[in-house]
């Protein structure tokens, strides 16, 4: 079944202890859904300017992405990003941030898009998210991303986006922000208790943990030796779950378990390059070789 995924599309200068690429392809959509595409068609819905490389629409067709729900702005530039991470990947400062075109975006749906059955909000500002709630008719399963900006200057949007989703995505700093829990377990249980049946805190190297009624799944991180560049690991980590999800038509706590494995798998890939280099040389069967490692890996 088709997966709708809305975010940001952006070009990103990124400098990391491994050297610096300028300009190259980013944003929350654009890692989520090639991530996604591996598993099935995805529709996208974001906007970008004049400026942004017809190379990158060709990669987003190429892997599965389809583009009825992209706007262009001829007269606009694309959302720019210039982030520096520091030597242990786990922080990074954002040095430049353009808003451009994202400035007056105002996500429109197209009619033969609100029906998808699948819908993935990528991290773009909760109002927007909103948006795109009152716009979808009869989801079957709804999973939105957020960041810290949003928790600290929209809380009360978000948490009005949590209340209408099944499945909320956050790092371990954003869960511990917005729940006041240092423990895990207790920040993934407050978490619930904002709405959504099932969230997943993702704690970078050191793997997911997945919360439910049913209970809790974790997984660790899969073992690399090289991170070149972390950013969109958690992009990718959503879009390789939806996508997973969306392919199976479930959506079950144990379908949830195998789609956090899979968006394992997919972050390991994205974090092994800058940008989206890796993902465009990956083939599926990379994808499920590394499920299969890490389901023997976990086994016991
Ligand atoms: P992540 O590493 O998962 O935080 O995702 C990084 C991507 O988020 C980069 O490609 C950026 O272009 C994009 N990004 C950075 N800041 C924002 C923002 N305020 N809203 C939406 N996307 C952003």
């Amino acid at each position: 079944m088709p997966l709708l995924i809305v975010g940001s599309i952006g070009i990103d200068t990124i400098h990391t202890e491994h050297g610096s690429a300028p300009n190259v392809l980013g944003g929350s959509a654009s890692y989520a859904s090639v991530a996604a595409g591996f598993f099935d068609r995805v529709h996208l819905v974001g906007i970008v300017g004049g400026d942004f490389p017809k190379q990158h629409m060709d990669l987003y067709k190429k892997k599965n992405v389809d583009l009825t729900g992209l706007e262009m702005i001829s007269n606009g530039a694309t959302f720019r990003w210039t982030g520096k991470y520091h030597p242990n990947f786990a922080t990074r400062d954002t040095l430049e941030i353009h808003l451009n075109v994202f400035e007056t975006f105002r996500p429109k749906i197209p009619a033969q898009y609100r029906k998808t059955p699948y819908v993935l909000l990528a991290n773009i500002d909760p109002e927007l998210q909103l948006m795109v709630l009152d716009q979808i008719e009869k989801p079957r399963f709804v999973a939105a991303d957020t960041m810290d900006l949003w928790l600290n200057i929209k809380l009360e949007k978000v948490k009005e986006m949590l209340r209408r989703i099944d499945l909320i995505v956050m790092n371990d700093e954003e869960a511990e922000q917005f729940t006041g829990e240092k423990n895990l377990i207790r920040a993934g249980k407050k978490l619930l208790s904002c709405g959504p049946k099932f969230a997943a805190i993702k704690k970078g190297a050191n793997g997911a943990a997945l919360f439910s009624k049913e209970g809790i799944f974790q997984v660790p991180a899969y073992p690399l030796e090289t991170v070149v560049d972390p950013t969109g690991a958690g992009d990718c980590f959503i879009g390789g779950l939806m996508g997973y999800l969306a392919s199976s038509g479930k959506k079950s706590f144990n379908d949830l378990k195998k789609g956090v494995v899979y968006g394992t798998a997919m972050a390991s890939y994205a974090v092994e390059d800058f940008s989206l280099q890796n993902l465009v040389k990956l083939k599926k069967t990379g994808v499920t070789k590394r499920f299969a490692e890490i389901r023997k890996m976990t086994g016991f």
